[in-house]
């Protein structure tokens, strides 16, 4: 059996073009005992994945140039050799960008189509949806009457953050770069305030007037200018989960900004870096939880999905230009 996969073509410098994919043919070996064959249904995009198209060493390895790219994706089982899988079982596991693929039965994990439409297991019952909850509660620990500042909070993983946060009882203010998104987050999420950091001139002024008892819990997805001008408000004893620096990702130089110390110093501020591995023995408590408040639906779900798989790398590009609001997925 013939299929394609999307590999990497050559290492991005700065934003990356659609020139640094290309889509190739492979074969498919017979399939071995204890072994699934697969086809992709939702596969997930996500920020870290710019990381990986660079040479360098970090918590996950670069992806390989003339090979696929890979990440969360949801797929039907088409035949099985496991007696752990039936053909139509649907299964979420680290999968290649390929339209159909071979895994063995410890890599792949089937998820309930009954309690959730099976995308949600990419976004607020996965991997975007545990960052925010773990980020959140175990480092961020709001307290009602706090306020809580997320940039990136039209994203994935802001978009659960703030709603978790009003869940908390706290005032809470979100970052996001367009007009609709910062309607959206108040009309339809519960955020108390949001603002539009495209079209705000002084970030500064805007954030102290959102949050005049300073910011208390500042979950930081973006870095650069948005978080310096939030640090410059943070409030004695705040914490700051340290989640993403989405603004960076694409720099080709190293980026310079303020010393940011001596406020973390004088406020007493706790800043905590955090990747969501960090938390993976608690992730079924995690996922009860989420999937509980999705249930009594105080918690909302949105996501921009993109129709198919040769549009993977459009998705992904998409995220550097805010196309997406919540998680973006791939629909095969
Ligand atoms: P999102 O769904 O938030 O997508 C990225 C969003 O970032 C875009 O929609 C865009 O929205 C915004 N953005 C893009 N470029 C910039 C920029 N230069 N400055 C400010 N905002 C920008 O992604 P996720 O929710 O999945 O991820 C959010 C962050 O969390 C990322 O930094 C990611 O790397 C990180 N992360 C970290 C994890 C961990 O384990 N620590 C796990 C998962 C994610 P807008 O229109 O508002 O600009």
């Amino acid at each position: 059996m013939t299929t394609q996969q999307i590999v990497l073509s050559a290492r991005p410098k700065g934003l990356p073009v659609s020139d640094d994919f290309r889509m190739a043919q492979i074969d498919l070996p017979e399939l071995k005992p204890g072994e699934i064959l697969l086809k992709g249904m939702y596969y997930s995009v996500d920020p870290y994945m710019r990381g990986r198209m660079n040479d360098a060493k970090s918590y996950v390895a670069p992806f390989e140039i003339d090979q696929p790219l890979n990440g969360g994706v949801i797929a039907e089982v088409v035949e099985s050799k496991s007696d752990q899988f039936k053909s139509g079982d649907v299964v979420i596991g680290h999968f290649p960008w390929q339209k159909e693929f071979i895994a063995t039965e410890k890599e792949a994990k089937k998820v309930d189509t009954d309690l959730a439409s099976p995308s949600h297991y990419l976004g607020v019952l996965g991997m975007t949806g545990l960052t925010a909850y773990f980020g959140l509660m175990h480092i961020g620990k709001p307290k009602a009457g706090e306020t809580v500042v997320v940039s990136g909070a039209a994203g994935a993983v802001g978009i659960v953050v703030g709603q978790i946060a009003k869940l908390q009882g706290c005032h809470v203010v979100g970052i996001a770069g367009s007009d609709e998104k910062t309607k959206l987050l108040k009309t339809d999420f519960g955020f108390d305030e949001a603002i539009n950091y495209k079209t705000t001139a002084d970030m500064n002024k805007a954030i102290a007037a959102a949050c005049p008892k300073g910011v208390d819990v500042y979950f930081d997805n973006v870095g650069g200018e948005i978080s310096d001008a939030v640090i410059k408000n943070i409030a004695f004893h705040a914490r700051i989960p340290l989640c993403g620096q989405i603004a960076l990702y694409n720099s080709t130089e190293v980026p310079m900004g303020p010393r940011l110390q001596p406020i973390l110093l004088t406020r007493s501020v706790l800043m905590q870096g955090f990747i969501i591995g960090n938390f993976q023995e608690k992730f079924p408590e995690g996922i009860q939880q989420l999937a509980q408040w999705v249930k009594e639906g105080k918690l909302k779900t949105t996501e921009t999905i993109e129709q198919g798989f040769e549009n993977l790398p459009k998705a992904l590009l998409g995220l550097f230009k805010g196309e997406n609001t919540g998680k973006m997925i791939v629909e095969a």
